[in-house]
């Protein structure tokens, strides 16, 4: 039976690395009628919004998308389409695995842990104002509600994937009734789940302890903006952003996208990793049941990086985005 799934390419490195994805999936056998959205600056004149109607009626009714990433205007323009996709989705818990793959410099080996960060309040509510001219308020909100489920979907995480410990990230003994209330949530989850491991960690230190030793943690759940600034830095330890794959999960859905950005810098010129996209589809594979495919994409990805011979340009080689995903294409073709 074939998946109906919504993909949307996105901009900048977006639809170079959606299309690498593609072709993968597609060549694992994996039947999917991918529905094509378009969002982002690019459809802005035309529907007077970056995120028209359509993306959000495509994705409320196929439940499963894959995303690129949107570029989002720095301290003006239209609202983040990726905020508002999240919180208009309900799709409450980000998900960035940080693991190192063999053939790939990073500072350091055998990382595997996973960040989840909560995705629909914390100062991303996107309440801000200015109290006078020279003053602007941002407010951070934190719920009981939000907190105790996206703590519970950390423990539920950690048990289907045998991990054994939870460590909730906060800044409680600053912000004493906002993230005070995440850690009492946390705490109060991690009572029903004795089976985990389970600790706190102040975020500053949690910063440290993570370029010092990365390869100690395992789950670790935390309010939104410290969930975003903690993968980028994580994305660091293992090689870079190009490497990180992420999903964005809720009760209404699934969109799957690269922890990356658009990155401009490098758009439109075929040379951008997709190994974060198209480990994204590998997530989005076995969310949707397609185990054997997404375990055939994962190999012939660790083959291809652990063989250091077709690299793109941020891992040291000169591998193109479409070139090497045909080399990903023929390993999984010789690994069958
Ligand atoms: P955003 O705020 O939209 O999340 P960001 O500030 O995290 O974006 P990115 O666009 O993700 O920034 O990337 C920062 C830099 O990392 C880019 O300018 C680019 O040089 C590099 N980079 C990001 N993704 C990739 C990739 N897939 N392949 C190669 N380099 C990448």
């Amino acid at each position: 039976m074939a998946h109906d799934i919504t993909l949307i390419p996105g901009d900048g490195i977006g639809p170079e690395v959606t299309a690498a994805t593609v072709k993968v999936i597609e060549s694992s056998g994996v039947q999917i009628n991918w529905e094509i959205v378009r969002a982002g600056a690019e459809v802005i004149e035309e529907f007077n919004t970056a995120l028209p109607s359509y993306v959000l009626e495509s994705i409320k009714k196929n439940k499963i998308a894959l995303k690129g990433p949107v570029t989002t205007p720095v301290g003006k323009g239209f609202k983040s389409v990726n905020v508002t996709l999240r919180q208009e989705l309900n799709l409450y818990a980000n998900i960035r695995p940080i693991k190192t793959y063999e053939g790939v410099s990073s500072r350091f080996k055998d990382v595997d842990l996973i960040i989840v960060r909560e995705n629909s309040e914390d100062l991303y509510a996107g309440i801000e104002h200015m109290v006078s001219e020279d003053i602007a308020e941002s407010i951070k909100i934190i719920s009981k509600k939000a907190s105790d489920r996206i703590v519970e979907f950390a423990f539920k995480l950690a048990k289907d994937q045998n991990r054994s410990e939870v460590l909730a990230i906060h800044k409680a003994n600053i912000m004493k009734l906002s993230d005070g209330l995440f850690l009492k949530c946390a705490k109060g989850i991690a009572e029903k789940h004795k089976d985990i491991a389970f600790g706190d960690v102040i975020v500053d230190a949690m910063s440290m302890k993570l370029v010092m030793n990365p390869e100690k943690y395992d789950v670790l759940v935390m309010p939104n903006l410290y969930g975003d600034i903690l993968s980028d830095m994580a994305a660091g330890l293992i090689g870079g952003l190009g490497l990180v794959p992420g999903a964005n999960i809720g009760e209404e859905g699934a969109v799957f996208e690269p922890a990356h950005g658009s990155a401009p810098d490098i758009a439109g010129k075929n040379i951008a990793n997709p190994t974060a996209c198209i480990l994204s589809g590998v997530m989005l594979l076995r969310f949707i049941g397609e185990v054997e495919a997404a375990n055939k994409i994962e190999k012939a990805v660790e083959s291809v990086l652990k063989e250091g011979k077709y690299l793109t340009c941020d891992l040291g080689g000169n591998t193109g985005t479409q070139e090497f995903a045909e080399v990903i294409i023929e390993k999984m073709g010789q690994n069958n």
